[in-house]
């Protein structure tokens, strides 16, 4: 069992008017960060449960879920393997990411895209659990119904009896599900997508048992992973006010929730909630 440490709430002016309230589950354990901590919480006791020793899962060379797996499992005294995209990988340097992983004892084994392609298809997964009959596996980005439960422990009474609106990141789906779950069908639940997507609905839609939410596609920076200047600029204000965020996830959100309000799109008479998701140990090496 991971041990969570109490999240701090933190106020920050978002525009000349507006005040939100950010939940900083970047701090709710000093390796496994933000959601992925809520989201591995029931895999790992599952695995477990199911007496398996290896965790398995996939990721690209940044990905903050291989990280936090690594980690988790090294906690947990299990094995790990990480299915990494990119075959062209294997002969360079690690990056932080991986060196991080594979220093807590993680196996990498790196894959081309087009065999990354096939990781959710039965014939892929039967394969790998007949080659590693003691492996749990785990879906890309963690996102799976124990990791949806996971994330409903994130949103506290507190957090339901005080905002109108919650917010986050969403990439995979399983966070915002878990917290859709966990609101009053009152609050509106807004996730802004780190990607351009049409799709992540319908991936959620199963997961959840509410109607109070939207997930907006990120159509404002061109895409998963792209940033630019006006990023940079939006994550240094608020590194003013003690807030750090990342730029693929936490920053591209809190920047376009403030433009909502700018706009009219959001109210500014709403009580907003933003869920800090982490994400923050990526930023040692891309931003440089
Ligand atoms: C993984 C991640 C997300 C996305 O979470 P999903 O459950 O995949 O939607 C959001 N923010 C950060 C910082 C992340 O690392």
């Amino acid at each position: 069992m991971l041990v969570a440490r109490p999240i701090p709430y933190q106020n920050v002016a978002l525009t000349d008017n507006v005040c939100v309230t950010v939940k900083r589950l970047d701090l709710v354990h000093p390796h496994i960060s933000g959601n992925k901590f809520f989201k591995l919480q029931y895999n790992l006791q599952a695995a477990q449960a199911q007496g398996k020793t290896l965790l398995i899962s996939f990721g690209g060379a940044y990905s903050n879920h291989i990280h936090a797996l690594a980690h988790a499992a090294h906690e947990c005294g299990l094995d790990s393997l990480g299915i990494i995209r990119g075959q062209e990988l294997a002969d360079k340097p690690l990056n932080p990411t991986l060196q991080d992983a594979c220093n807590l004892g993680m196996q990498l084994q790196f894959v081309s895209r087009e065999q990354y392609r096939q990781k959710h298809t039965p014939e892929f997964l039967n394969a790998l659990q007949q080659r590693y009959p003691q492996a749990y596996i785990i879906p890309e980005g963690g996102s799976n119904l124990a990791a949806v439960v996971g994330c409903e422990a994130i949103l506290s009474a507190y957090d339901r009896q005080n905002f109108d609106v919650i917010v986050c990141a969403v990439g995979t789906g399983g966070t915002v599900a878990g917290i859709i779950n966990a609101s009053e069908p009152t609050q509106r639940i807004v996730g802004f997508a780190a990607l351009k997507s049409e799709h992540l609905s319908h991936t959620i839609t199963p997961w959840v048992t509410q109607n109070n939410w939207e997930i907006l596609s990120e159509n404002v920076f061109d895409g998963y992973g792209k940033f630019n200047a006006v990023l940079l600029d939006f994550i240094h204000d608020m590194q003013q006010q003690n807030l750090p965020l990342e730029p693929i996830y936490t920053a591209k959100a809190l920047y376009r929730l403030r433009d909502d309000l700018l706009t009219g799109r959001l109210s500014q008479q709403q009580r907003i909630l933003f869920i800090h998701t982490g994400g923050l140990q990526a930023m040692r090496e891309n931003l440089h």
